[in-house]
């Protein structure tokens, strides 16, 4: 039987904050409670962030012993008036979770993580699956790193989690230090900072991602976003699900994001789908990039291109859309098998699609460069001084 709210909350009051000898309950600390299918997603809104490591591993040692449990999410907050001299240590160069702004009066809306060390959050959307969102969001993070950048990448995609493939990770799971979350580094010949990468498909048995539903994701991602050594970031990708839904939701509410990429392939009935998805980034405060079109034709092995799709549909819809076109990447055989393969660096070196991704990233980071340099006074202060 699926574990229930009640449940997990009569759980959490047996538990006592450390300093403060109440329960968690008690104390008002649980601000939001999830459960699904064996999954637990707990918010708690820390009172000193020295306790962040006990509080939450005695969440999770409890939780975990509830029957019909699999997986449980701990996100810890904390507000402006924790006493941050007596922070537990933190590893170098990983974010913080710091809150700055956070009111007691507001507890339904998690305040926005402060992501100091990263400059530019870019999220990878589509309108629905099977357009090659994961396949551009890895391209675009690698040919990020590849001009020398540093990035991260996020694979948020919890209905098909496809980056451990993407960039050969296989089923590695990935390390803590301390109690952060420490990311897969992947290098290569003409990467001088190694691109970090986590997956939500890292972090939960294969067959049970798939069967989350939207709401449960949320606390899964937060803790991407700001519970992993990303260190200093020039740049973190995030690969979000097709469609619209929680976990765009999530990521809107928890970090500043600089803008979002749309990928879509040129058929109308695909468009339709894309249109929607530009609509629900813009309703949550992201601005849109632009556009890619993916598999926009396909070249026969005699140089012969063929418009399978119907190309410059994309193009077309961000024209009518008042967006960006970040360009046309075609179907390329070698694109497909080096991402099997997970070896995306191949698609920058051998790949016919080689200098249609390199266009696409140098287009990106052009609309980032706009938007960066076009910034308000006002906000470029908010941000030195947070
Ligand atoms: P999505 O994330 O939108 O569901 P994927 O990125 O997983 O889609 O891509 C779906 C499939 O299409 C994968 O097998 C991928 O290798 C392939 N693919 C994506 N883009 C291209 C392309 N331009 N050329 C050839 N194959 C591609």
């Amino acid at each position: 039987m699926a574990v229930t709210e009640e449940q997990i909350t009569e759980v959490l009051r047996t538990i006592q904050d450390p300093e403060l000898y109440k329960d968690l309950v008690t104390l008002n600390m649980i601000k939001r409670i999830r459960a699904c299918e064996g999954n637990i997603s707990v918010d708690v809104e820390l009172r000193n962030p020295a306790t962040r490591g006990a509080i939450r591993d005695h969440i999770e040692r409890a939780l975990r012993s509830l029957p019909g449990v699999d997986e449980v999410f701990v996100n810890t907050t904390i507000p402006a008036s924790a006493p941050v001299a007596a922070a537990a240590p933190r590893p170098a160069g990983a974010p913080h979770a710091h809150a700055p702004g956070h009111s007691h009066n507001q507890p339904q809306q998690p305040p926005k993580a402060e992501m100091k060390n990263i400059k530019n959050i870019i999220a990878v959307g589509a309108g629905k699956g099977g357009v090659g969102k994961s396949t551009i969001a890895a391209n675009l993070a690698v040919g990020l790193a590849l001009a020398g950048r540093s990035v991260g990448l996020i694979d948020a995609d919890i209905y098909g989690p496809s980056v451990p493939t993407l960039m050969g990770l296989g089923d590695l799971a990935p390390g803590v230090n301390v109690d952060m979350i420490v990311p897969f580094q992947i290098g290569g010949e003409g990467i001088a900072t190694p691109l970090k990468v986590i997956s939500i498909g890292s972090m939960v048995p294969k067959d049970r991602a798939l069967i989350w539903r939207g709401p449960m994701a949320h606390g899964a991602v937060r803790q991407l976003l700001t519970q992993v050594e990303w260190g200093e970031l020039d740049y973190l990708v995030v690969d979000l699900p097709p469609g619209t839904g929680d976990v765009s939701l999530t990521l809107a509410q928890t970090v500043s994001v600089t803008g979002a990429v749309i990928v879509a392939t040129p058929q109308e009935v695909a468009l339709a789908d894309a249109r929607r998805a530009v609509r629900m980034f813009q309703q949550l405060g992201i601005e849109i990039l632009g556009v890619v079109e993916n598999m926009s034709y396909f070249v026969c092995e005699h140089g012969k291109e063929y418009d399978i799709f119907g190309r410059g549909g994309a193009q077309l819809m961000a024209q009518q859309m008042g967006l960006a076109f970040l360009g046309e990447i075609p179907i390329d055989m070698a694109v497909r098998i080096n991402s099997d393969a997970g070896k995306p660096l191949d698609n920058f070196a051998k790949a016919a699609a080689s200098k249609h991704l390199a266009e696409m990233v140098r287009l990106t980071e052009a609309q980032i460069d706009i938007r960066n340099s076009t910034r308000p006074v006002a906000k470029k202060m908010d941000l030195r001084i947070s």
